[in-house]
């Protein structure tokens, strides 16, 4: 097996991606007993594979078997630019679950012809299909799988399949009916597609033996198989309910749930495994299915340990308005993890932080559990120490210099407290949810998480507990955050396009304001040498100011539900590009040739078998992405 330094952590890049690999090193280690629970959550973890590719769109899991089919059987010349065009097409139909962009929601756009696409079907003995050939060569048709601009429908625009037949308002009107005034109330329409039939309007709720519900079953069969090794009664107690909401699709089930998983902090092997995020809905409803098994890599945890002790110190020293403040601060865990297997949403592209759950009154009432993924971190750093973004970027060899010593700390650093601490800090006023903020919420929350981490790096407070070694690894963060907000995040969007996603609108609504309200003070600078634009933070305790005041007004938002403030501040700063400077970073990037996405390649795990006994579990790391899109299509096929 390949050891260290040899590993190879990108294995190739097309399109606009990178493939990486991931090392679980934690594996070997383990007893077979534990190495059996993550065998076996591993299989859960890819076995809903096909649920999300249906939710990306209705015509995902129809296409990706014609793709399938071509790839293994094509008879044909496979040495052609006609072929080599069909391949990159299938490639990025596998990393992104589906035929739109997995970050900027764009269809793709095949650059082969209709004429070779027909003569691909006949060769591999397939029908011609109008649907599946207006949604590859038809750009208007399903263009976006979420819509998110403002005065369009919402809903019927968006090509996602979660909703059929129904209109934003039916949805609105629908789901406001539901709310309530509870106090613990179920995350409405979290686990079903809304459907119109004959009139009416009613949910198919994904369960085992409803929507979904075949795969849904296969989840319940490993995570059966999984729970005589779990890690202690606790964590067994919250599979079984778990399994239990899998097959009753009861919504107070899955809260049941949550509060059982938060509550179990010990187990040195951790899961997430559900219908989690809600970012492919426009209207941040329905959750999509996503899985991530994890190994608790103790030494590493000893950081945000210490973040997590002192969560009260934090929560009340933040620069919020008392009434928004948590008075007490419950069960926050944070804990450093190695990832051993990436399913549904988080593959291949994946976060390198979770914090959930993302029920508000569960969080209030019970805290929450956040990792921070450190071997993906890892991989990251290796595949990119080499790319030359930050030379192009960073204004001079100050900035070069903060970022080689402490950039990766500053970035670990940020994601922890963006999990561990952003995201649970605050409270809602009685009576407010977050469906108030509507398409806004997910930008808001993601800024708020953002802010709380940003303003609190470049406090004393971390030097002193030991978190960071000074405050130099603020200053690397917080250039960091203002070079990716303002100008090395807008790589990843075509000429002429907005900002759509959740978090990139609100990386660039924060540095945009932050810029706009110190301008007068030159907090940040623009500045022009030779053609190209750079952003340079002058003042890090002013910025560090303006930080805090932002926090202050975002938090307001969400509390009471302002929709109008959320609207306002998300359209004026996160959404429009500045046309001209979209253009010069597209050319620099262009010339350093790097892919400004990235995505992994999961381990495989080998039972060994001896007299009909598992007596062991091998890992191993392959190193074909398509080989192993292909395998996986496989295993979900009936
Ligand atoms: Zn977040």
């Amino acid at each position: 097996m390949e050891k260290g330094e040899d590993f190879r952590w990108q294995t190739e890049q097309f399109g606009d991606v990178k493939i990486l690999r991931y090392q679980v090193p934690m594996f070997e280690h383990l007893p077979l007993q534990e190495k059996l629970f993550v065998y076996y959550l591993s299989q859960a973890a890819l076995a809903g594979r096909d649920i999300l590719w249906d939710q990306n769109n209705c015509y995902n899991l129809a296409l990706r078997r014609v793709l399938e089919k071509v790839v293994t059987k094509y008879p044909g010349n496979r040495d052609t630019d006609d072929f080599r065009a069909f391949l990159l097409y299938a490639k990025q139909v596998f990393f992104a679950n589906g035929v739109h962009h997995h970050y900027s929601m764009d269809k793709f756009r095949p650059v082969f012809s209709p004429a070779y696409w027909q003569e691909l079907l006949r060769a591999v003995g397939e029908e011609k299909d109008e649907y599946l050939e207006r949604l590859l060569f038809e750009p208007d048709y399903m263009a976006k799988r979420v819509l998110l601009d403002e005065g369009k429908d919402l809903i019927t625009g968006s090509a996602n399949n979660y909703y059929s037949g129904v209109t934003q308002r039916e949805v609105e009107q629908f789901y406001q009916k539901r709310l309530g005034q509870e106090r613990q109330p179920v995350s409405v329409g979290l686990n079903s597609t809304l459907v119109k039939v004959n009139g009416e309007i009613r949910e198919e709720v994904w369960k085992v033996g409803g929507k979904y519900g075949k795969q849904l079953a296969r989840i319940v069969f490993w995570l059966e198989k999984a729970i005589p090794y779990a890690c202690n009664a606790q964590q067994a107690k919250a599979m079984r309910l778990l399994v239990d909401y899998y097959k009753t699709g009861d919504l107070k089930l899955f809260d049941a749930y949550s509060i059982e998983w938060l509550k179990d902090t010990e187990s040195s092997i951790d899961f997430i495994n559900g219908f989690i995020e809600v970012y492919g809905d426009a209207l941040a409803y329905k959750a999509s299915w996503e899985s991530v098994v994890e190994i608790v890599d103790e030494e590493a945890c000893q950081r945000t340990r210490k973040l997590a002790e002192h969560a009260l110190w934090f929560e009340q020293h933040a620069p919020v308005a008392d009434c928004f403040k948590k008075t007490e601060v419950k069960g926050i865990t944070a804990r450093v993890m190695q990832v051993a297997m990436l399913g549904g949403d988080c593959h291949p592209a994946t976060p390198i932080g979770i914090n959930l759950p993302n029920a508000e009154w569960i969080r209030e009432q019970y805290g929450s559990k956040s990792v921070t993924l450190d071997n993906i971190t890892y991989a990251y750093d290796k595949a990119a120490a080499a790319s030359g973004v930050l030379d192009e970027f960073a204004w001079d060899e100050e900035e070069v210099r903060l970022a080689r010593e402490y950039g990766s700390l500053g970035s670990n650093v940020h994601t922890d407290l963006h999990e561990c601490l952003g995201h649970g800090s605050g409270k809602m006023l009685p009576g407010v949810t977050t469906e108030a903020l509507r398409n806004y919420y997910s930008t808001i929350e993601e800024a708020r998480a953002d802010l709380f981490a940003l303003y609190y790096i470049m406090d004393p407070k971390l030097v002193e507990l030991g978190v960071i070694p000074s405050l130099d690894v603020a200053k690397a963060e917080y250039n960091s955050y203002i070079r990716n907000a303002l100008l090395v995040q807008l790589t990843r969007i075509k000429p002429g396009c907005q900002l759509e996603e959740a978090h990139m609108r609100n990386r660039q609504a924060i540095a945009a304001w932050a810029y706009e309200k110190g301008k007068a003070a030159q907090v940040i600078e623009r500045v022009v040498r030779d053609g190209k634009t750079y952003f340079v933070v002058r003042d890090y305790e002013a910025l560090r100011e303006l930080f805090g005041d932002l926090l202050r007004e975002v938090q307001r938002m969400k509390s009471e539900g302002d929709y109008e403030a959320a609207r306002c501040w998300v359209e004026t700063y996160g959404v429009k590009i500045d046309n001209a400077l979209h253009q010069e970073v597209l050319a620099r990037y262009a010339k350093l040739g790097v892919a400004p996405y990235a995505g992994f390649i999961n381990p495989e795990y080998h039972p060994v078998i001896e007299k009909g006994q598992i007596v062991d579990i091998r890992i191993s790391y392959p190193d074909d992405f398509l080989t192993q899109m292909l395998e996986y299509g496989t295993r979900t096929r009936e």
